[in-house]
């Protein structure tokens, strides 16, 4: 098999606080050989390509560990559940691909799914039908009575196509665990927050601890991994010490919690994007409504960003994610912000918020897919930045500085058409918006001034 050699001027590894300089990159197979200085590096026979990144920043490619792939830009959890079939998801899911490459997110861990959508485009990707980023595939996300994903009243409960999977029992939690493990999941993901509160404001989790325990213990023992959706101080304690591989959010957890994951070797991905575009394009929306949401998550912000910020000096490793996939987050446009809010919000140097979202977070892709660093044995994930993200972070959302996306040492070129939203996400079924009385319509001029009594 030929070589690919590639000529950095200067080169992250993912794995290291500063870039190097005049490196090359070998590739064989798909995967490096020599990660190293130019001078010793092995030199191109006649016929083998080398490239030349000329002065762009080469790193690895990007991870996303938290980008619902079929939930297509959602506006509600309707849109998520109801409209559109399980064939209709996958197929558009795979298109939304594109947006990820595109924005040089090369590995994506899906967190929550209906059904095998993320499993069949993760499997038509890897059989080289089309080509995608690297996918950690889900399926449902166990639930118990109105945690996440269960989101509808009790007399709807979660058929079959739903992204939720109710599991109030422990025989349906490890049945679900078992099913979702036969079908080829890489990550199973728990929703640990419940509805429910105590009278001093704290979550109560959605599991007990003893569930916790034993789902994650079934689902480690099958060989995948485990994400929890975990705001609440008792559902982050339960899920470390459960030893899940990723806690999503975390904001309101305590020094317990943090000893807790310290000692269990568990990640966390604040995940703070999704929540700093509600808070920060919803205001509109806010004041015509009145759901006080963006109010709410203002507020998770500031309690949020004083724990991790804790968590993070207490040396808890960090990944990145961004709930892609809802209407305040669309597909290949926020992914990088992660790593931005890492460094402004957390107190992140560059490099660890880089490593974060490349090295750390592929710990969560399946071990068939090493990669996530420029290093030898690892796949030849890697993309050409205009400009040092070293310097700003914040470079990477600009798609122009984006300038090559390489995945196993192949350059893709991912082509993002757009798309007439109201056929592929937007199916809101929703056509007023208040309440149309006869004083309603006098106040908006609509009617003469003349009310009946
Ligand atoms: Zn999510």
């Amino acid at each position: 098999m030929s070589r690919i050699h590639v000529n950095c001027q200067t080169l992250f590894t993912g794995l290291e606080d500063q870039a190097r300089q005049q490196q090359t990159l070998v590739i064989e197979n798909g995967m490096f050989s020599y990660v190293g200085s130019r001078a010793e590096a092995p030199q191109p026979t006649p016929g083998e390509a080398v490239i030349d990144a000329g002065d762009h920043f080469v790193m690895p490619g990007l991870v996303d560990v938290h980008t619902h792939l079929v939930f297509g830009n959602a506006k509600s959890e309707e849109d998520i559940d109801l409209h559109v079939s399980p064939e209709f998801r996958a197929l558009r899911g795979l298109f939304f691909t594109q947006h990820l490459l595109a924005a040089g997110y090369t590995s994506v861990v899906v967190p929550g799914d209906a059904g095998q959508c993320s499993i069949a485009v993760r499997n038509s990707i890897n059989a080289g039908m089309f080509t995608g980023p690297r996918i950690a595939a889900s399926s449902n996300v166990i639930a118990n009575r109105q945690s996440l994903n269960d989101w509808f009243p009790s007399w709807v409960g979660t058929p079959e196509y739903f992204s939720g999977r109710l599991c109030a029992t422990r025989d349906e939690q490890i049945g679900e665990i078992r099913r979702q493990a036969k079908d080829g999941v890489d990550v199973i993901k728990i929703a640990m927050d419940g509805p429910h509160f105590r009278p001093n404001g704290e979550h109560i989790a959605a599991f007990t601890e003893e569930e916790t325990r034993i789902m994650v213990e079934e689902i480690h023992r099958l060989g995948k991994k485990v994400a929890v959706h975990a705001y609440g101080r008792e559902a982050v304690l339960y899920a470390a010490k459960a030893g899940v591989d990723v806690i999503f959010h975390g904001f309101f957890m305590d020094d317990e919690c943090i000893e807790a994951i310290l000692k269990s070797g568990s990640h966390l991905a604040p995940t703070f994007t999704m929540l700093a575009n509600n808070v920060e394009f919803a205001e509109d929306y806010e004041a015509s409504t009145k759901s006080g949401y963006a109010a709410m998550q203002r507020r998770v912000i500031d309690v949020g960003c004083r724990n991790l910020r804790r968590a993070r000096e207490a040396g808890i490793p960090f990944m990145t994610g961004s709930d892609s996939g809802f209407a305040i987050t669309p597909y290949g446009e926020w992914h990088a912000r992660e790593i931005e809010i890492l460094v402004d919000w957390l107190g992140f140097t560059p490099a660890e918020a880089l490593r974060a979202a490349t090295s750390v977070s592929a710990k969560m892709l399946p071990a068939s897919q090493p990669v996530g660093a420029l290093e030898v044995g690892r796949r030849a994930d890697f993309i050409f930045v205009d400009g040092s993200p070293l310097e700003n972070v914040a470079i990477l959302q600009e798609r122009s500085r984006i300038r090559s996306v390489y995945l196993g040492g192949k350059r893709v070129e991912p082509t993002v058409p757009g798309y007439d939203p109201n056929k592929v996400s937007d199916f809101n079924t929703v056509k007023w918006s208040e309440l149309h009385t006869r004083q309603r319509a006098v106040e908006m001029g609509k009617r003469p001034a003349r009310i009946d009594q």
